[in-house]
């Protein structure tokens, strides 16, 4: 079979650990022999990270911008004993963080659905993608503890001299008081980030804020989107088929436990937070979600959810043999494929993509997994592989659909 041209390449970021293990397996077995596979490489393990001081990483999101696809392996974000362990100059930044902040993108999580592996909602059949925004609220608050009696108050000096201020309360004793905020251009490319993608992926929006009680804050949010949406994607989403539909959170909570799955959920940076884990552990595994950040102006990079799985990694030093869960990883690599081919006009990239999900789900449909998954999953005896075998099932079944 003659492999498959790519005409721009996709910036490929590694990384870290057990995930930069399997990264190197999946490249080997799974995409060199078939892919012609050009990419721009950029190693954001944490060693070479330390040794540009993190400039790889500013670097490889700006190749991200100017190509529009990345795929990026798990890393560490260091804490101090990675510090010592890696000897760091510096605690440097979450990649993450410092891809997000330059893209200025939106985070999309969906689970991978497969046979086997079954939600513990019972009436959700499709994927549940969530959207969360990514600035401010109580992530970038302010706080107070109140010492005794006293009135606080929320002040707002502008620059041309005008001031507002409302009291928060007039304390008769001890209390505490939380200042937070947004803005409106933050909010303006968090809707744009979600009703694209909403085309993109051929799904309805469902956004809930708490707009009855945080009638001015909330309220912001809830008529930023509402404006979006009427003047930039109506007609699109009409044309689609597509809907977006506002409700109050709680509404929202309610229909999502009743529904079948199948939109995207946007939320506030604290629900998005909480929803995600309800919705990625009601779905099975953080090891079976695929993660995009999604830009404003349609740039993606794709990832796997979950992190560097540095248990296993030290089993692999000490000889032992691991079971890790490459699906997420695999999925980083199909998404990027896949947009690749899309923006390129290389069906037979795209096709390649769907090829590979299709012998990745068939193999865990069949019985053989890894660990993680045997001990959740409903098939009767499942045979549990190791990190490199079960790629190896992959790649036999990705060559039946090849031939
Ligand atoms: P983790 O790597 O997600 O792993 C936590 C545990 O979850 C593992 O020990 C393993 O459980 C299970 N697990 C996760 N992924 C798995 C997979 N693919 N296959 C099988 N089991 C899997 O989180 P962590 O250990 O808290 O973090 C390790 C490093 O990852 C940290 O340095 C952190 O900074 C980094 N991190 C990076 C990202 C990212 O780059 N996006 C995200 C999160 C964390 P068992 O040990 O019980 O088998
Ligand atoms: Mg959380």
């Amino acid at each position: 079979m003659e492999k498959i041209r790519m005409s721009t390449p996709l910036v490929e970021m590694d990384g870290d650990e057990m995930t930069r293990i399997l990264w190197q397996m999946i490249k080997e077995e799974l995409l060199l022999p078939y892919i012609d596979l050009k990419t721009e490489y950029y190693d954001l393990g944490l060693q070479y990270r330390n040794e540009t001081s993190d400039q790889v990483t500013i670097d490889a999101a700006e190749a991200t911008k100017k190509y529009g696809v990345a795929v990026k392996c798990a890393t560490i974000t260091p804490n101090a004993a990675r510090m010592e362990e890696y000897d760091l100059k510096d605690m440097y930044k979450s990649p993450n963080g410092t891809i997000r902040a330059i893209l200025d993108g939106t985070v999309f999580r969906a689970p991978i659905i497969v046979k086997g592996i079954e939600p513990c909602v019972r009436n959700w059949k499709k994927p549940i993608t969530l959207a969360r925004h990514a600035y401010g609220d109580i992530y970038k608050n302010t706080e107070i503890l109140t010492d005794g009696p006293g009135k606080a108050y929320l002040v707002f000096e502008g620059e041309d001299g005008s001031v507002k201020k409302e009291l928060i309360h007039d304390f008769k004793d001890k209390g505490m008081v939380l200042g937070m905020h947004n803005m409106d251009a933050s909010v303006k490319s968090f809707a744009r980030s979600c009703f694209n993608y909403a085309l993109d992926t051929s799904q309805s929006v469902w956004f809930g804020a708490k707009d009855t009680i945080s009638k001015t804050y909330d309220g912001r949010f809830k008529a930023i989107f509402e404006e979006i949406f009427e003047n930039e994607f109506k007609e699109k989403f009409e044309k689609a088929g597509l809907t977006y539909f506002y409700s109050l959170i709680d509404d929202i909570v309610a229909r999502v436990m009743k529904a079948e799955g199948g939109f995207i959920w946007a939320c506030k940076n604290y629900d998005g937070d909480v929803m995600s884990d309800m919705v990625s552990s009601a779905f099975g595994s953080l090891a079976m979600m695929t993660s995009v950040l999604v830009s404003p102006d349609g740039i993606y990079e794709y990832e796997a959810a979950h992190g560097t799985v540095q248990r296993h990694y030290y089993k692999h030093l000490a000889g032992e043999e691991t079971s890790t869960n490459s699906v997420a990883t695999i999925f980083a690599w199909t998404g990027a494929l896949r947009k690749r081919g899309e923006l390129d006009g290389i069906q037979e990239l795209s096709v390649f993509a769907d090829k590979l999900e299709k012998a990745t789900l068939s193999v865990i449909e069949s019985g053989k997994m890894t660990k993680d998954l045997a001990l959740i999953t409903t098939i009767q005896d499942p045979v549990v592989l190791n990190s490199r075998d079960f790629i190896l099932a992959i790649k036999e079944n990705l060559e039946a659909l090849l031939a």
